[in-house]
């Protein structure tokens, strides 16, 4: 944010709407599909901190953390996000909005925003703490927002705040890469067709690392076309061999996890560094199944016993890469979509009427880019 300062003029705002509900879609319970509700009654947010912007909705994405989350995935630790001080599994965190990007116009800022005004085209990750972006509007802090790419529309911008939010922290903060440092690297990236890894390829690339990508056969012209350099259908009976002929690699992004965990770990460079990053992680599932304290504390001796285990065995460090809120982050993004280094990629579009048949689409699977929802 320091980047930011002194960019804009200060702007202090009285909020002068006068609505005091919005349509959203809502979950009043977990569960399947069928718990989605459309209501007209949701109250709208509100500025409650100084740093607030209020955001009219456009356009909406859907990630697989939303069908999750639809059915309680994450709840207790979520919950406790929410309100760090209500530690009791009484507190209500219905009607629940989802919906984790969002691209639209802000109307309204706290007196303490500095870097937007009314009227600026924005777009955002709205963490899965906070209300989501199914909903006419959302409130986020100024941290969390970015100016929206000029060249980019709502439906277009809204595919990639959270899937760029993922693997800048996953591939910065966990995998060790920058712009200034990837030109040498060589990375793989498993389930490198969906959301985060079609951004995935085109950040990277953008940083001059050389990329291979794991992905189906009928996902190769796309990943291709996105920039990777080196493509392995993993379906193929040789897929293993295929990647173990290739040269030794120094980061793994896995966005597959399970088995795929075990197969991608001795492609790594040995004793030089090299990073194994999964964004399948179990702590939500612990902190679920097990309660807050009894599962952190299993998670976090996982996470220990694995990374004990490779920096020992060849010296590849085991992370654990996260989505993480970063609006100074996504303005590096926008200048990158500008300049036309990184192009959004929207398979499928859907009216706020179809919520349900968005999240219907993205739970079948096989996703080739992003599932966004045209909002207003
Ligand atoms: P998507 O559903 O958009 O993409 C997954 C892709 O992986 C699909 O294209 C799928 O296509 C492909 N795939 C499935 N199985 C394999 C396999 N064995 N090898 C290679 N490719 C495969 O998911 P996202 O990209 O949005 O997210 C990826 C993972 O990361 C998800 O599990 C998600 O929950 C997680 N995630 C975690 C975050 C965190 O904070 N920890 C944040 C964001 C995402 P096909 O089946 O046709 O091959």
């Amino acid at each position: 944010l320091l980047a930011r300062a002194g960019c804009r003029r200060n702007f202090s705002s009285s909020p002068s709407r006068q609505q005091s509900c919005m349509s959203a879609w809502v979950i009043d319970q977990y569960g399947t599909n069928g718990v989605l509700r459309y209501t007209e009654e949701i109250s709208m947010p509100t500025i409650n901190s100084p740093s607030d912007i209020l955001i009219k909705v456009n356009a909406a994405s859907l990630n697989p953390l939303d069908v999750s989350m639809r059915g309680g995935y994450g709840a207790k630790l979520m919950r406790l996000r929410r309100n760090p001080f209500t530690v009791t599994d009484s507190e209500s965190e219905f009607p629940l909005i989802l919906g984790r990007d969002v691209s639209g116009v802000v109307v309204d800022c706290g007196s303490e925003v500095t870097y937007f005004n009314p009227g600026d085209e924005v777009w955002a990750a709205v963490p899965p703490w906070k209300q989501g972006s199914l909903a006419e509007f959302v409130t986020l802090t100024e941290y969390e927002v970015s100016l929206k790419p000029k060249s980019l529309s709502h439906i277009e911008a809204a595919s990639i705040p959270y899937v760029a939010s993922t693997a800048l922290s996953a591939l910065g903060n966990a995998g060790g890469l920058c712009r200034d440092s990837s030109s040498n690297k060589r990375v793989l990236i498993t389930g490198g067709s969906g959301g985060v890894g079609t951004f995935a390829i085109q950040l990277l690339k953008a940083w001059g690392a050389h990329v291979t990508v794991t992905c189906s056969q009928n996902a190769e012209g796309l990943v291709r076309g996105l920039g990777a350099d080196e493509v392995v259908d993993y379906t193929a009976e040789d897929a293993a061999e295929q990647l173990e002929t290739m040269e030794k690699f120094d980061v793994v992004l896995d966005n597959v996890g399970g088995e795929s965990e075990e197969s991608v770990m001795g492609l790594l460079k040995t004793w030089s560094g090299a990073k194994y990053v999964t964004l399948v992680s179990p702590l939500l599932l612990s902190t679920d199944s097990m309660g807050l304290l009894d599962g952190a504390v299993h998670a976090g001796f996982t996470l220990h016993s694995k990374a004990v285990q490779n920096i020992l065995s060849g010296g590849i460090f085991y992370r654990w890469g996260f989505y993480a809120p970063d609006g100074p982050a996504l303005d590096e993004v926008s200048r990158l979509v500008d300049a036309g280094k990184i192009l959004p990629v929207v398979e499928a579009q859907f009216p706020f009427t179809q919520v349900p048949q968005a999240f219907q689409k993205l739970e079948q699977g096989h996703a080739r880019g992003k599932t966004v929802v045209q909002v207003s």
